[in-house]
């Protein structure tokens, strides 16, 4: 069996990929124009589709950001009649009116084709078990990767979230050979399989594992890597965009190929609005590029990236993102610093005595912004003295420190203390 899921589409060179992109663009467009947000935007704006003459002229076009899909909801970037959709999706977002997004049948076999495509990529078949560890609802993770697997013809087990010890039994029952869930949860399931003594390597058929849906550090794949005996893979999307197959790590796991005949690909910088040098990190924007419900132009999904500049040794031709560092707005400024989560994740992962889960908290003493990092460690560091305690908490400042450049307390804390969260793990604490 070929290496490709779509071998046409996925090696297509640079000039028909372009070519291709603009036609898809000039349909976008049209479509676009039918719903009430942008017809209004484009009339008042003078744009007209069938005048974009090149990919480069998508800098004219407006930019659409959450909030205009907030203010727009819920049918304002529709442009089909309701008789056209069959399904909707929601953010997972927990701030502010949620945003939806509605999709064709048309719509659904075009994401499903692309997780099928991502999931083939990484050596994936149809005699592969593939158990899919994420919720099932208006989050698009469940529904989004339970389609792929089927389209690819995998045996699908749509186990969702929650009750470890019920995934485990699933596991042994039917032979799982490949999982997708979230990071944090994937650190959870490894306190859980310890707990109960069984040895993911020894006792399981595991091989592939698919990451995605939050920001997790190249220290957490390792860690996935080893616990479970797998290879793991970074999966990245948005419910904007679909959901998961907007960007995938092939075998060399060096970048997530995105997806350039289905999403058109900038990167810009966020204060300026300006496209970034190539290769510079910067704010994602995406424009879909086969959507007919409901298309979505120059979409600020606030992910913070780079284009990797070499082109990939596995034969794709499509742009590879680096790793997601976070989201525009989860950088900390402390003492004037900036600072990331995953930063603080990648210290603190690479050291063996830290355990699954991890918290930042910021307070506010003597008008002072302090950053305090709650750390789970292994239980057998508990069993020490308190010089060794001390010793192992000043390593973990100092690891830290030359990693964000401001010191931090660290408060070593027992295994599984720390609160969980039900979906996307929640990083940080704000008391300020
Ligand atoms: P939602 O649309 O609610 O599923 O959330 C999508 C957001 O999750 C993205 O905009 C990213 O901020 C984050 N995200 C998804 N996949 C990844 C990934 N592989 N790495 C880092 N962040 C991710
Ligand atoms: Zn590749």
């Amino acid at each position: 069996m070929s290496a490709y899921w779509d071998e046409h589409v996925e090696t297509m060179s640079p000039a028909p990929l372009a070519e291709l992109q603009l036609k898809r663009l000039r349909w976008t467009l049209a479509q676009a124009y039918r719903s009430p947000h942008y017809g209004t935007l484009f009339a008042e704006k003078g744009i007209q589709p069938d005048k974009i003459r090149s990919i480069e002229d998508i800098r004219r076009l407006p930019f659409t950001s959450k909030q205009d899909l907030r203010a727009q909801f819920p049918l304002g970037l529709v442009c089909v009649e309701l008789r056209e959709i069959i399904r909707l999706h929601s953010s997972s977002g927990t701030t502010g009116q949620a945003t939806v997004v509605f999709h064709s049948r048309h719509d659904i076999e075009k994401w499903a084709d692309l997780v099928s495509r991502c999931m083939h990529m990484t050596g994936v078949r149809p005699d592969d078990v593939f158990q899919n560890l994420t919720g099932y609802g208006l989050f698009t993770g469940g529904l989004g990767f339970h389609y792929g697997g089927e389209r690819l013809g995998a045996l699908t087990i749509p186990s969702g979230t929650g009750n470890s010890k019920r995934q485990i039994r699933l596991m042994q029952q039917f032979g799982t050979t490949v999982i997708h869930l979230i990071p944090s949860y994937a650190m959870r399931l490894m306190q859980v399989m310890e707990k109960v003594g069984v040895d993911p390597r020894r006792d399981l058929k595991l091989r592939v594992a698919f990451l995605g849906a939050e920001p997790h550090s190249e220290e957490i794949r390792q860690r996935v890597e080893r616990y479970f005996g797998v290879e793991a893979f970074n999966s990245y999307g948005l419910s904007e965009m679909n959901g998961p197959g907007v960007a995938f790590e092939c075998p060399r796991k060096q970048g997530m190929h995105i997806w350039e005949d289905a999403f058109l690909v900038e990167i810009i910088d966020p204060q300026s609005l300006d496209p970034i040098e190539p290769g510079q990190e910067g704010e994602l924007v995406l424009t879909t590029l086969t959507r007919e419900a409901m298309p979505i132009i120059r979409y600020r999904t606030s992910d913070l990236t780079r284009i990797l500049p070499e082109v990939c040794e596995c034969g794709r031709a499509h742009a590879r993102l680096d790793r997601i560092k976070g989201r525009t707005d989860d950088m900390l400024i402390i003492k004037g610093v900036n600072i990331y989560p995953l930063q603080v994740e990648q210290a603190l992962m690479e050291i063996s005595e830290v355990g699954q889960n991890y918290l930042i908290v910021l307070e506010r003493v003597d008008s002072v912004d302090t950053m305090r990092v709650r750390v789970e460690v292994h239980p057998d560091v508990f069993q020490e003295d308190l010089a060794h305690l001390k010793r192992l908490q000043d390593k973990i400042t100092q690891e830290l420190r030359n990693e964000i450049l401001i010191t931090p307390k660290v408060e070593l804390v027992q295994p599984n203390s720390l609160p969980r969260s039900e979906g996307k793990a929640v990083r940080v604490e704000d008391r300020r």
